[in-house]
Order: structure tokens, then sequence, then C-alpha cells
């Protein structure tokens, strides 16, 4: 490997791809010309409202966003909308939510603070290993919108289909799928993603939000900061933003451009995906641990018998340069995450590597 990097199986802050990294490095002292770093620019420059506006358009061409949603960069992560949310679309104060996993989980107990949740469909009677059947939930006429986490990052369950939500809009947690496959923004109320899993730095979040979600009517005591009527208003600039998450993400998303968009990145991704499911379908020693129907392209779980042969195998691999494969703590075992940024490469060699310890320790 040219630069001795690792393969980084990391679920956030993940990988980057190389021709990024490396156009940002040779842009460190000097941006074009300005004689500046982008860290150092003033966000009120004309230098950096092409950037930040070129970032924009970028996204825009690549998911085909339609000219009635605005596209917000927000501070906060993806945490702070499990707040916003509930904050700006409760209208009647009722919203129902689909619990997947851990991070839907996160965003029920935070809206249950600003109004009446539904968890109109759950599969935690089966850990979280699947998504529930969707066609025809028990929607309240009166609910502002149905919330649904579209890849959860922690169980790597995705959905397939989109929930009927019966004409109520729909919210979507995309944060550890957005850009892994084309998206048609017009079935959406509001998707949002916080950008550190498959595309930039941590500490921002990307809000695109049909225009008449906008409230100009919010509670007087809701922070500024947290309507989305601020952000919208004054271009993702009301206070200074996260400039350099921005330029970065910016390149990302030329980069998606110049490989095909997102059907090409799509083909990619299940290609990749498939070396490990392989894998793990074939073999005596791991399993995949969700519904083969709902499996992620981006975070794959899997164990094995024991704690102790799973934590034998993350030191393993971290010895051989295949990083931050351990679980999270809620599911144990391991998870790859093989968002946009891993190459194929990456996972043909981890699974080489899991073979070889296959094949030596059973
Ligand atoms: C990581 C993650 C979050 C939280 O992101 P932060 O930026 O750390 O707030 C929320 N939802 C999903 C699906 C995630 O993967």
């Amino acid at each position: 490997m040219k630069y001795n990097r690792t393969y980084n199986f990391s679920a956030g802050p993940a990988t980057m791809p190389e021709p990024v990294l490396e156009e940002i490095r040779d842009e460190m002292m000097n941006y074009r010309g300005s004689g500046m770093c982008v860290m150092e620019m003033s966000h009120r420059s004309p230098v950096y409202q092409q950037i930040i506006d070129e970032a924009e358009q970028d996204l825009r061409d690549l998911m085909g966003i339609p000219d009635n949603y605005k596209v917000l960069f927000i501070q906060g992560g993806a945490t702070l909308q499990f707040a916003m949310i509930p904050m700006n679309l409760m209208k009647n104060g009722v919203a129902c939510y689909v619990e997947t996993g851990a991070w839907s989980k996160k965003a029920i107990a935070e809206a249950k603070k600003y109004g009446e949740v539904h968890v109109v469909a759950s599969s935690k009677d089966k850990n979280y290993t699947y998504v529930p059947d969707c066609d025809d939930l028990d929607i309240p006429e009166n609910t502002d919108y149905v919330y649904i986490c579209e890849n959860e990052t922690i169980h790597g369950v995705t959905w397939q289909k989109l929930p009927n939500t019966k004409g109520h809009i729909l919210v979507s947690d995309q944060s550890s799928m957005f850009l892994s496959k084309p998206c048609n923004v017009s079935d959406y109320g509001l998707i949002y993603a916080g950008v550190q899993k498959n595309v930039g730095p941590a500490g921002m979040v990307v809000v695109i939000i049909r225009e008449d979600l906008i409230r100009d009517d919010l509670d007087p005591k809701v922070p500024l900061y947290m309507s989305y009527k601020t952000h919208a208003d004054n271009g993702s600039m009301y206070n200074t933003p996260n400039c350099w998450a921005i330029y970065v993400c910016g390149k990302v998303f030329k980069y998606l451009k110049s490989i095909g968009g997102l059907e090409a990145m799509e083909q990619r991704n299940i290609e990749k995906a498939k070396v490990m499911y392989d894998f793990l379908d074939s073999s005596k020693m791991f399993r995949g641990t969700v519904e083969k129907k709902d499996r992620s392209l981006m975070n794959i779980p899997f164990v094995t018998e024991s704690k102790e042969l799973d934590a034998k195998v993350v030191a393993a691999t971290k010895a051989a340069g295949y990083d931050n494969l351990k679980g999270h703590k809620s599911v144990g075992g391991l998870r790859a995450s093989v968002y946009n940024a891993m190459p194929k490469e990456g996972v043909e060699a981890l699974v080489e590597f899991l073979k070889k310890f296959e094949a030596e320790n059973s």
C-alpha cells in the first residue's frame, strides 16, 4: 500500500477516499492561490462562498434534489437532529417511529420529550436483526411525521423498501448509508445524515428538507440555532459553519460524480458487500447476525461461537493491519463497516485473512 495505511473498518469516523485526502494535502498550505489554508479562511470571503456553493450544487446534482428542497449544513452531528426534528416538525405534537436498532431507539427517547410518540413497529423481539413489515402501520390521522433510521449502523440492518406512511411525511436518518446508492428525494419530507460515516469529517450533519416543512411559528423558546428556518434563511451561515467539514464533503461529492455518481457507487457497494457475505455464509466459524433480506451494504456485524474467540479474532485482525473490527459493545462480536471509501481489495484481503484464521484455528 502506497502510504502504509491500514484497512480501516471503523463505523465512524471512517475511511476516506485516498484521492480526496491527497487533494486536501496538496491544498493545505495555500488553497488555490488564496495564500491560506481553508481552515484559516473567513467564512464570509468570496473564496469560501464558492466552496460552500459548489458543495451544495454537487450534492444536488448527485442526488437529483428537487428545487423545493433546501440543503442545510448544520453542526451538532446527527444526534442534534433527534431533538431538532420533533422541535420543528411536531405541529400537532404527534409522531410515529419505527424501532429497528440502537439509533432509532435514541431518536425515540429524545422525541418523547417533545410530544406523543407512537412506536408503530419494532424488531426488538429478535434483538433488531430485521426490519419489520411496514406496509400497513397503525398511524394516527394527526401524525406529523413517520420516522425511520434507514440503515442501523450498530445492528447492521437496512430498509429495502420504505414504509407505507399513508400520506404522512417520511423522515429518515441516512447517516450510515448516505450517498451509498441512488435516492429518490421526493419520497421524503426530510433526510439527514451525520457526515462522518460515509462522507467526511465528524461534527456536521446534512439536512435535506422540503421547503413547506420549514416553519416560522415555532415556540419562541426553541433556540435560534435549532430552527431549520434560521439555517435556511442564512444559507447555512447564520453563525460560523463547520467550514472544514463542508470543504472536505464538497471534495467527496466531486469524487463521487467523477466515478459515475450514485448508480456506480451502489454497484461497487453491492459487489464489495457480497465478498464479505459470501464468506460468512460459507464459513463454519463465522456467521452474520442479520436476516439475509435486511442485510446492510455498509455495516456487517458477525460473530463466532464465543466471546473469547471473537476477542481473539479482533486482536489477530488488528495485528495484521485490519483495524476497528470490534463490534459495538451493545451487540458484541465483530463488525466490518465497508462504506463507500473502503476499496473492494480491502474486503478481499480481510476475507483471505479470516479464511486463514479459520483454517488454523479449527
Ligand atoms: C453515528 C450515527 C448517529 C449519531 O451521529 P453523531 O454525529 O455522532 O451525532 C446517528 N444515527 C446514525 C444512523 C448513526 O450511524
